[in-house]
C-alpha cells in the first residue's frame, strides 16, 4: 500500500456524502477508464480509445477476443501470453476486458483482464507476438471522518449512518470490526453500548476502483459511552507498519491478552465456582468463559505464546492449551477443528487463529470454553487485571505528540460539518429544542 510521506492537508471532497481528505496518489499508473492522459498528457483528444467487454455466460476468453474482432490468428498467441499469468478457464461470468487501441487504428494494442478484485493480467502487442504481466488493481488511499449518534445499537448506527451511504455496506460493517478491535480492552460492543451514546472516527482506506475497500486502519476515534469518552489514536512507534493504538495521554490501549478469543461473541456461561452443570445436574466450578458461536467461528490466541497441548483431552474434546509469559495459561475447549499450522511447540501471537468453534467433549451446543490461569489456578478472564501494553516511551514524545494532535483534528472535522447531539442536554449550534440535530439519522 503506498503511503505519502505526511498527511496531506485537509482538502474537503464531497464525494456522495462521504467527507475525504487528502485524496491521495494512485498505486500504479493506469486506471480503470484509460483516458487522455495515459499516453499523451498534452493532447487535446484521447490519444488512446479503450473498449470493455465482459464474459458471458457459457462464454470463453476466446470468445471474447472474436467478439473484439481480434484476428484468428492472433487469438492463439494472446491465450498463451495470458495463460503464463492466469487460467482462462478459471475466469467467472462478468470478468470485465479493456481492449485498447490507439485513435484511428483498429488494431487492438492491448487489452486488461480483471481477474480478481486485486490483479489484473495486462496484455500487450509485442514485436514478436504477445506479452503478459500481472498488476495489482490501482488502489488509492483517502481519509473518511464520521461522526454519529448511537439510538439503537453501533451496528445500526455505524452502518445505517446515511453519511456513509456512498460506502459499501459491507465495508461500513468491516469498519465496525476495525473499532471493536481497537476498543476490545475498554468496552463490550455488545453489552456495554446504550443508547445515547456517540462515536467519531477517522479512518484511512484503501480503495479498488469499483469503491469496496481494500485495506482499512482507524487513525482515530472517540467513543463517548454512557458520558465517558474513550478515544484511541493511532500510533507506529516504530515506523513499521506495526502501530498500535494509545489514548490522548499516551497509554497503551492493548493488553497482555484479548478480551476474548472470538470476534463475534455471546456469553453463554460466566466463570462460577459453585454452577450447577448442564450435562452431570450436579454442582461443579465453572473454571472459564463460555461463548456461544456458531461452528466453525474462528478461535485466536488470546495472547503470545507456546502451544502445550493440542489434540482431544476427555470432556474438553478438542483441546488447544498455550503457555504465555508472566505464569499465564489458556485453555480453548470443544474445538470443531484446529488450525493445520498449529502444534504442540508451536508459537503463536496474539489475535492468530488457532481452531475452529465446535461442539466435541462433553458439549450440549457450539460453544467455545475459554480458560485462563495464572502461576496455576484458574482465574474470571472478563474479571482480572491484565497487564497492559508499554507506553509511549520519552523519546517518542514529541512525535507522538504532533501526530496525535494531528489525528485529532481529523475528529474534529467530523463534527464540525455534523454537529452531535451531546449526552444530556448540552445543546450544540444547530441541534433542536428536543437536542436531536437535523443530521442524525
Ligand atoms: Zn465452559
Amino acid at each position: 500500500m503506498k503511503r505519502l510521506p505526511s498527511l496531506a492537508p485537509p482538502a474537503f471532497l464531497g464525494l456522495g456524502g462521504l467527507l475525504v481528505l487528502g485524496l491521495v496518489l494512485f498505486g500504479t499508473g493506469s486506471d480503470r477508464t484509460y483516458d487522455a492522459g495515459v499516453l499523451e498528457p498534452m493532447a487535446a483528444e484521447a490519444a488512446e480509445v479503450v473498449e470493455v467487454k465482459a464474459l458471458g455466460h457459457g462464454q470463453t476468453f476466446g470468445g471474447v477476443l472474436g467478439r473484439a474482432a481480434v484476428p484468428h490468428a492472433e487469438q492463439q498467441r494472446v491465450l498463451m501470453a495470458f495463460q503464463e499469468q492466469h487460467s482462462p478457464g478459471r475466469l467467472r461470468v462478468g470478468t470485465e476486458f479493456t481492449f485498447r487501441y490507439l485513435r484511428g487504428d483498429d488494431q487492438v494494442r492491448g487489452i486488461d483482464v480483471v481477474v480478481s478484485p486485486d490483479e489484473m493480467v495486462r496484455l500487450e502487442r509485442a514485436d514478436l507476438g504477445w506479452r503478459s504481466s500481472k498488476l495489482e488493481t490501482p488502489t488509492w488511499t483517502d481519509t473518511i471522518v464520521v461522526a454519529g449518534q448511537i439510538d439503537r445499537d453501533l451496528w445500526s448506527a455505524v452502518v445505517l449512518n446515511p453519511d456513509l451511504e456512498a460506502m459499501p455496506r459491507g465495508d461500513r460493517a468491516r469498519v465496525i470490526d476495525l473499532m471493536d478491535r481497537v476498543f476490545q480492552w475498554q468496552l463490550d460492543f455488545s453489552r456495554q453500548i446504550q443508547r445515547g451514546d456517540s462515536y467519531r472516527l477517522a479512518f484511512e482506506r484503501e480503495v479498488r476502483p469499483d469503491g469496496t475497500m481494500r485495506t482499512g486502519k482507524i487513525l482515530a476515534a472517540e467513543l463517548v459511552n454512557r458520558d465517558t469518552p474513550l478515544q484511541a489514536i493511532w500510533f507506529d512507534l516504530h515506523g513499521d507498519g506495526e502501530g498500535g493504538y494509545y489514548d490522548a495521554e499516551g497509554e497503551s490501549l492493548r493488553r497482555a491478552f484479548l478480551k476474548a478469543p472470538l470476534e463475534y461473541r455471546r456469553i453463554s456461561s460466566r466463570f462460577n465456582m459453585n454452577r450447577l452443570h448442564p450435562i452431570h445436574g450436579d454442582r461443579r466450578p465453572h473454571i472459564g468463559v463460555d461463548y456461544a458461536a456458531p461452528t466453525g467461528t474462528p478461535v485466536m490466541a488470546t495472547s503470545d505464546g507456546t502451544v502445550t497441548f493440542r489434540g482431544v483431552r476427555g470432556g474438553y474434546g478438542n483441546l488447544v492449551e498455550i503457555r504465555h509469559s508472566r505464569g499465564y495459561l489458556t485453555r480453548y475447549a470443544h474445538l470443531n477443528g484446529f488450525n493445520s499450522s498449529v502444534r504442540q511447540g508451536s508459537r503463536v501471537s496474539q489475535g492468530q487463529v488457532i481452531g475452529y468453534v465446535g461442539m466435541t467433549g462433553t458439549a450440549t451446543g457450539p460453544h467455545l470454553h475459554y480458560e485462563l490461569h495464572r502461576n496455576g489456578n484458574p482465574v474470571d478472564p472478563l474479571d482480572v487485571d491484565i497487564p497492559s501494553g508499554d507506553p509511549i516511551p520519552s523519546e517518542y514524545m514529541e512525535r507522538w505528540k504532533a501526530e496525535r494532535d494531528q489525528r485529532f483534528t481529523l475528529l474534529d472535522a467530523a463534527t464540525q460539518n455534523r454537529p452531535l447531539r451531546m449526552a444530556e442536554g448540552e445543546g450544540l449550534p444547530g441541534t433542536s429544542a428536543d437536542g436531536r440535530s437535523s443530521q442524525d439519522q
